[in-house]
């Protein structure tokens, strides 16, 4: 049974050490009255997890890597916080008793532990949008059986999220993403081929950890972000539009059938749809540069070049194919993605390799969450395959 909303509000951060992570505790940082951290947990970053530790005083602070625990209890030895370790540990972190768990860990393993979250029935922050492209469906039903709440944070669903009127979905035509379009958006494809590691985590508008970095690149981010959309709010596939836009002023829109046309706008900060999560419904103070428009002079907009991104092509397949096509999308591009960081792959040979892994692999109809794992085991080592032969 859910636990009352406490105040202050207890809150979990499932990947503190990471770009959302340390804006999340930014804003607790700053509004001290308003939060009490239960649990962080990180993955191999022991010295800002025990820092953080130190400074927040959680009940728990989990490491992934079991390795690291001895630094991590030494760290905080004179401390009253439990120090865990491993996957299992993290997972039991998500189940600890809190108000929020904010789900921000990279990729597809987040899955277990945020899962974990909404099965006790808690609001859970969700910026991890690996987990639910992966697990869409099932992780949808897992909300709905457990009650539990989930508020977007990826700053085009919450920008969605705040003007979409959930009493008249009828009332949507369409939804409209917006895309920075990444540091290549003007580039050609034959420089595109040679572009490194270093120039693509170069984002334009948002500072954000390596991997989201490189997805923004290619567009698979917005790819994974329509996917996310269609499962996060009632519309169609054919119903979510992508839109280039160079100055992430605009953080998405929601076109109704009378031609009205309702966006969220802010500057590209994360702590406001991290705010906007942490205070729901209420909103919070928070430092985000404010939005001065007559300094920005002009806003742009493009169609996104599926030529050049074929990511966003394939995304769409994906979600059209539905089943265990978008699981496969998923592991192959996180698999190709880590490739391409550790200089094994071209930058243009992500989506290639994204592709030949949706062709290799059958798609099915998924059955279970175990079913969700194996499908995803399997991509990993089909995109693997794929790597050593390029
Ligand atoms: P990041 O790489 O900066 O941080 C990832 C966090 O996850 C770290 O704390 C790391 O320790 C932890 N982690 C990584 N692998 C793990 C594993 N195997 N097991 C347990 N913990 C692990 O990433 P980020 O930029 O903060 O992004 C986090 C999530 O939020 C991603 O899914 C991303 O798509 C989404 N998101 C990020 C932004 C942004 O501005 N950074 C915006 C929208 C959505
Ligand atoms: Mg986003």
């Amino acid at each position: 049974m859910r636990s009352p909303v406490t105040n202050p509000k207890r809150i979990t951060i499932l990947g503190s050490t990471g770009s959302i992570g340390c804006s999340t505790l930014d804003i607790v940082s700053r509004n001290p009255d308003s939060f009490v951290v239960e649990a962080l947990t990180a993955f191999t970053n022991v010295e800002l997890l025990a820092e953080q530790a130190r400074r927040f005083r959680p009940s728990i602070a989990v490491i992934g890597d079991p390795s690291l625990k001895d630094q991590l209890s030494e760290a905080l030895s004179g401390t009253n916080v439990r120090v865990a370790a491993g996957a299992e540990a993290i997972v039991d972190a998500a189940e600890h008793p809190s108000d929020l768990v904010m789900a921000a860990i990279v990729g597809a393993a987040g899955l277990k532990p945020t899962l974990q979250a909404v099965r006790r029935g808690t609001t859970v922050a969700l910026a991890n949008k690996e987990c639910l492209v992966c697990a869409g469906p099932l992780f949808l039903a897992e909300v709905e059986a457990a009650g539990a709440t989930l508020l977007p944070v990826d700053s085009e669903h919450n920008a969605i999220f705040q003007v979409f009127d959930f009493d008249r979905s009828d009332a949507v035509e369409k939804i409209i993403l917006t895309a920075s379009g990444g540091p290549f958006r003007a580039t050609n494809l034959s420089d595109m081929e040679k572009v490194t590691p270093e120039q693509a985590v170069k984002h334009p508008t948002w500072d954000m950890g390596a991997k989201i970095s490189i997805d923004s690149a290619t567009l698979m981010n917005k790819g994974l972000e329509m996917i996310e959309a269609d499962y996060l709010f009632p519309v169609s596939e054919d119903q979510i539009e992508v839109l280039v836009h160079p100055q992430s002023v605009i953080h998405s829109m929601v076109a109704y059938r009378d031609g009205s046309v309702l966006a969220q706008l802010g500057s590209p900060d994360m702590r406001t749809p991290i705010a906007y999560t942490l205070g729901w419904p209420n909103r919070m103070e928070t430092p985000a540069p404010r939005l001065d428009l007559a300094a920005i002079g002009q806003l742009s907009f493009e169609p996104p070049d599926t030529e050049r991104f074929p990511a966003l092509k394939l995304a769409r397949q994906a979600l059209q194919s539905g089943g265990t096509a978008p699981t496969i999308l998923n592991a192959a591009n996180e698999v190709a993605v880590d490739g391409f960081l550790n200089g094994r792959l071209g930058f243009l040979d992500i989506a290639r390799v994204v592709e030949a892994t949706l062709c290799n692999i059958q798609r099915e109809r998924v059955e279970n969450l175990e079913h969700v794992h194996t499908v995803d085991d399997r991509a990993r080592d089909a995109a693997e395959h794929i790597i050593a032969q390029i």
